[in-house]
């Protein structure tokens, strides 16, 4: 298994925890990309003292302003990147930014249901689009005809938190809105698409709905992203990164098993090995498929 080469690379939510420790790793790879794009929401204030620290010693990594619910951030952001980058394109787009509320079943609200699934969620789905041209710029300037992560490539941050047939943590915090922005539905047959269950179901009583083995939303997303994406060169996977030492690791109380380096490590190995037969799959930190 050779190392993941990328000439370069985008990170959301990079100011901290999982996203800060990709940034980390990267630029201390034998072979650094050319260009590390670390984006977070406040590129100027305190909670970006880290990033600033790294982009004063190393010229390749170029922070960028991105706020992953914000069509015209991410606009924006798509257009910075695309004019360092000049002809070139943008090999490997790690979604990476999320969000929880260690709430319990009880207290959970509207809010905070949308706002978490406008986060986890939606943000990936904007991301991708808005990022399209960049990565399919990339696919084509890569030789070979297979998919890889060295040629162009998704990578969505999720959670096993989001799988029904092991709903991790349960009895340590309910978090129904993460959960949830990672869950979501059913397919309905005979038009084989997702669909989000609770809002089209009143308009779908002819259909039958499968529970199909549940999806995960951003698992779902990647599937979906892999299918659409699969004929313009873009692999497309998702991670659950383990249980991990961070601020939303730790929200539950209690302390994650896995640092952030072994996370990360684990996940830049798997992305370094993962081919055309792997595009679309839920993966665990070391590789391993994680039941929807
Ligand atoms: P942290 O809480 O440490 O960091 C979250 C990052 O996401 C921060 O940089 C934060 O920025 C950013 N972010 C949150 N909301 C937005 C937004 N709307 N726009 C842009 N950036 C945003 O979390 P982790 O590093 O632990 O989590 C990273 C990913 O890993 C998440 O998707 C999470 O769901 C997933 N994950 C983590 C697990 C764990 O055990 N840690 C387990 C399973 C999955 P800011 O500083 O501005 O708030």
């Amino acid at each position: 298994m050779g190392e993941l080469r990328v000439r370069s690379v985008l990170v959301t939510g990079a100011n901290r925890g999982i996203g800060l420790g990709f940034v980390q790793h990267f630029l201390k790879m034998p072979k650094p990309p050319q260009w590390i794009f670390a984006t977070c929401r406040d590129p100027k204030g305190q909670r970006a003292q880290e990033l600033q620290n790294l982009a004063s010693k190393h010229p390749n990594l170029v922070i960028i302003a991105l706020e992953v619910t914000d069509p015209a951030s991410i606009k924006a952001a798509a257009a910075k990147v695309g004019e360092h980058l000049g002809g070139s394109g943008l090999n490997l787009l790690i979604n990476n930014a999320g969000m929880v509320k260690p709430t319990m079943l009880e207290n959970e609200t509207l809010e905070a249901m949308t706002e978490i699934y406008t986060t986890n969620t939606i943000g990936p789905l904007l991301m991708g689009q808005a990022f399209l041209p960049l990565l399919k710029k990339a696919a084509q300037g890569s030789p070979g005809s297979g998919l890889s992560c060295s040629k162009a490539a998704i990578a969505n941050i999720s959670s096993i938190g989001g799988s029904i047939t092991f709903p991790f943590g349960w009895e340590m915090v309910h978090a129904v809105s993460y959960r949830c922005s990672k869950v979501l539905s059913h397919l309905c047959f005979p038009c084989p698409v997702p669909v989000w269950v609770p809002l089209l179901s009143p308009f779908l009583s002819h259909h039958r709905l499968l529970p199909v083995s549940p999806q995960a939303a951003l698992n779902m997303l990647t599937k979906c992203q892999s299918l659409g994406y699969r004929e313009h060169g873009i692999l497309c996977v998702t991670f659950h990164p383990g249980w991990v030492q961070t601020d939303l690791g730790a929200a539950a109380g209690q302390t994650p098993p896995l640092t952030v380096d072994e996370s990360v490590q684990g996940m830049l190995k798997v992305l370094s090995s993962i081919s055309e037969k792997d595009t679309g799959t839920f993966l665990d930190w070391e590789g391993k498929v994680i039941p929807w």
